[in-house]
Formats: C-alpha cells, sequence, structure tokens
C-alpha cells in the first residue's frame, strides 16, 4: 500500500472504531433506559445493633456496572485485536523495512519503531478512551470535566507514557538482543529499581502535571489526622487536598512517597462529602498501607509477578515465531518486527493472572480496613463511608466472583460494610 493510502485507511480505521462503539452505547442505552431515569440517593440504614445495612444497588449504579462490563470486555477484544493485527496483516515487518530505508543508525531505528508502535496502540485505543473515561461518566453524571479538559488530560499522559514506554521498551530490547537466556529474569529484576524511581519520581513531578496540590484547608481536620498518624507512630507526614473535582464527582485517597516526601492525599469531594469521623477512618486506611509496608511489599511480589509473567511472554514469543515466523518473515524474537508478538503474549497473559494480583491487593485492602478499625476505634464510619463511596462513586455494592476477581482490587462495598459491622466492635458512636 502506498504511504498516502495507508493514512487514509487508518483514519477510517479509527472512524469505523468511533462508530461502531457509539451505535453499540446506543443500542446498549436504548436497551437499559429504564435504569437511567432513577436518582442515586443511597439511604443510610442502621439495625439494632447499630449496623449499617448493605444497601441495594440503584438503577444508575447498576447501568453503570452493565455499560462498565460491556467496555471492559471490548477493551480486552481491541487489546489482543490490535497486535494481533499488526502481526498478521505484515504491517509489523513493513514498518521495520520502512524505518531501514530511511534512517541509519540503529538506535534511533528501535526508537522510531517502538514509539510509532506505542503511538499505533495509542490512537487505536483512543475511541474507547473516550467512550469509557468521557462518554460514560457524563452520562452517568459523575464527571465535572469538559471535553477540552479531557483532551488535554489524554495528551499530558501520551506525552508522559510514550517517553517512558519508549526507554522502557528501548532498554528491554538491548537486553533481549544481549542476553543468550533468561532476558525475562534480568528485565523481571529491572522493575524493582524502576518501580522504586516510580513512586520516587511521580507524586513529586508528575503528579503535579495533572493536579494541583494544596496543604489542607480544613486545619481542625489537619491536626486530628496528624494525631492519628502520630498514634500510629508516623513522623513527617504531610497532608494535601487535590482539585479532582475539576474532573469528577467521585471520592478517593491514597497515600505515596518515602521519607519525608511521604503523604496522604485526599480527593477535595472527599472532604467535603464525608463527616470529620469518615474523613479520618479513610486516613487511617492509607496510613495502614503505610505501617504494614505495602507499598515495599507490593513492588517486591510485584517483580516476582513480573518475572513470571515476562517468563510466559517470552517462552510463548519463541515458540510462535518458530512455529509461524517462516510464514510472516519474522525469524528471530531479536527481530524488531517480533514486539508486536511480545506485546500480544505479554497483554495476554497480563489478563490471565489478573486474579492473582487482585486476590493479593484484596488481601492489603482488607488489612488497611482492620488498621483503621483499630486505630479509630470507629467501625460504624468505617461502613458508613462505603456507604458514601457508593452513593458517590455510583457503584453496586456486590458483584459476581468472575467480575470480582478479574476487576475488583479492592473487597466488594458490601465486604467491607459486613467486615466492619462485625470486626472487634468497638461502639464508639460518632
Ligand atoms: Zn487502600
Amino acid at each position: 500500500m502506498k504511504k498516502k493510502h495507508r493514512v487514509i485507511y487508518f483514519i477510517s480505521v479509527l472512524v469505523f472504531l468511533f462508530i461502531a462503539l457509539y451505535i453499540t452505547t446506543q443500542i446498549f442505552q436504548v436497551k437499559y433506559s429504564y435504569l437511567m431515569k432513577g436518582n442515586n440517593t443511597i439511604e443510610l440504614k442502621v439495625d439494632s445493633n447499630n449496623n449499617v445495612i448493605v444497601p441495594d444497588a440503584t438503577d444508575i449504579a447498576k447501568f453503570n456496572y452493565k455499560l462498565g462490563t460491556l467496555y471492559w470486555v471490548l477493551s480486552i477484544a481491541l487489546t489482543l485485536a490490535i497486535p494481533l493485527y499488526l502481526i498478521v496483516s505484515g504491517s509489523a515487518t513493513e514498518l521495520k523495512l520502512w524505518l531501514k530505508d530511511h534512517f541509519r543508525r540503529n538506535n534511533l531505528i528501535i526508537i522510531l519503531y517502538i514509539f510509532s508502535i506505542f503511538t499505533f496502540l495509542f490512537l487505536t485505543s483512543l475511541p474507547l478512551s473516550f467512550f469509557r473515561g468521557y462518554y460514560k461518566m457524563k452520562l452517568i453524571g459523575i464527571s465535572n470535566e469538559s471535553l477540552f479538559s479531557w483532551i488535554i488530560r489524554v495528551f499530558k499522559s501520551f506525552l508522559i507514557n510514550s517517553i517512558t514506554t519508549t526507554f522502557i521498551g528501548f532498554l528491554c530490547y538491548k537486553i533481549l538482543n544481549k542476553a543468550k537466556k533468561c532476558a525475562y529474569l534480568i528485565i523481571g529484576l529491572l522493575t524493582l529499581p524502576l518501580y522504586i524511581m516510580g513512586t520516587l519520581i511521580y507524586p513529586l513531578y508528575i503528579d503535579p502535571v495533572f493536579n494541583e496540590f494544596k496543604p489542607l484547608e480544613n486545619k481542625i481536620l489537619e491536626y486530628k489526622i496528624k494525631d492519628l498518624a502520630n498514634r500510629a507512630d508516623i513522623k513527617d507526614l504531610t497532608l494535601y487536598e487535590v482539585d479532582k473535582s475539576k474532573e469528577t464527582k467521585a471520592m478517593n485517597a491514597y497515600m505515596t512517597g518515602v521519607g519525608n516526601t511521604k503523604r496522604i492525599v485526599l480527593w477535595d469531594n472527599t472532604i467535603k462529602g464525608l463527616s470529620e469521623g469518615e474523613t479520618l477512618v479513610v486516613a487511617a486506611h492509607e496510613m495502614g498501607h503505610y505501617k504494614l509496608k505495602h507499598i515495599p511489599k507490593s513492588i517486591f511480589m510485584g517483580a516476582l509477578y513480573s518475572i513470571f509473567l515476562l517468563y510466559l511472554t517470552e517462552k510463548f514469543s519463541r515458540a510462535f515465531i518458530n512455529k509461524k515466523g517462516n510464514k510472516l518473515k519474522i525469524y528471530s524474537i531479536k527481530d524488531l518486527a517480533a514486539i508486536p508478538i511480545i506485546i500480544l503474549y505479554f497483554s495476554l497473559f497480563s489478563l490471565l493472572l489478573t486474579p492473582i494480583s487482585n486476590g493479593y491487593t484484596r488481601y492489603q485492602e482488607w488489612q488497611a480496613d482492620k488498621f483503621a478499625i483499630e486505630l479509630t476505634e470507629d467501625n460504624f464510619s468505617n461502613a458508613t463511608v462505603e456507604v458514601k463511596f457508593l452513593q458517590n462513586n455510583i457503584s453496586v455494592p456486590n458483584v459476581n466472583g468472575f467480575i470480582k476477581f478479574f476487576r475488583y482490587d479492592h473487597p466488594t462495598p458490601k465486604e467491607r460494610i459486613e467486615f466492619s459491622n462485625g470486626y472487634n466492635k468497638f461502639n464508639k458512636i460518632p
């Protein structure tokens, strides 16, 4: 195909994907229109023992859950189909030959190849990102973001991710070329320093690209959270509130950083929407992650996980090339054109292994909940905060087992409310 034809063809594919997703979403909206009408107010109900009753899912939350699941299935199909298309259509090889014709320096060719593949995957995922990250959020009424600011956010993340992915991809490619065997082991171990660098760099340099981080406005709340931190023996903790309300109505909080960069970040929606007791419970949960050393443990487990994932990827990629390589003119795993094969198997095994990583983080989240109840002695707020999250994040309290294993890195709200009701009841009534 001529270069000009190829561009027209590619644009047509993007337009086709967009229209197909639009039609699918419209059919879905018509089919489930009866769920879209109700409001999402959840009434807090408590039984005679001061236990919070797990609420029923609201209609709009059911709608959000169903549409979210549909987009999730479509995203899996696309993640696997796009690299497969690059391999089978011969585009992976053509791109390599074109770059070799136009550029001399080998390293530059590798960098441009990886960057082009990343850009291709990014562009083909863009229509679904739009429906998933923008359209759906507007539809269920959780988004505060304008289309323009969504585009700016996507563009910024493209810049950051394309640079980091190209850099890491280049490094992995070099290792794969030099190492005779066990490239997976070297690359897997390399995730350790990469993760550590990420934890050091992200909160200080990347997060502020997207949002504004300010000290907590409510000084009484700040005092009470720091008092809680003192009781948990956490020194030099900084508290920030971040302007997430410009994007979403959803609530969240997280803890990140190490040493004197360690911080608890509360989304401004969280501070506005929760009672003081609930905010303290959320902060205590984050302190739990820190005290129970969840970040270093996750980094270590993450490296083991990566080694296993990369082992499977390398083994299956090699087997695929041995079997089908001649036909596709891809003769070795060291061939640049083999990169989409590696991406395909990497995506496939990442998906198949998600229940393991999700199970691990669900366990850590459960531990942090337990820690929060013990530190605050406030079972009640720990349960009511889940009800507020349900309402604000328009989510359902309970999901089926398959979805839980593949998509939930936190226990379900139902499990968290029931745990808060039952665990070591302190009977503190706020
Ligand atoms: Zn957590």
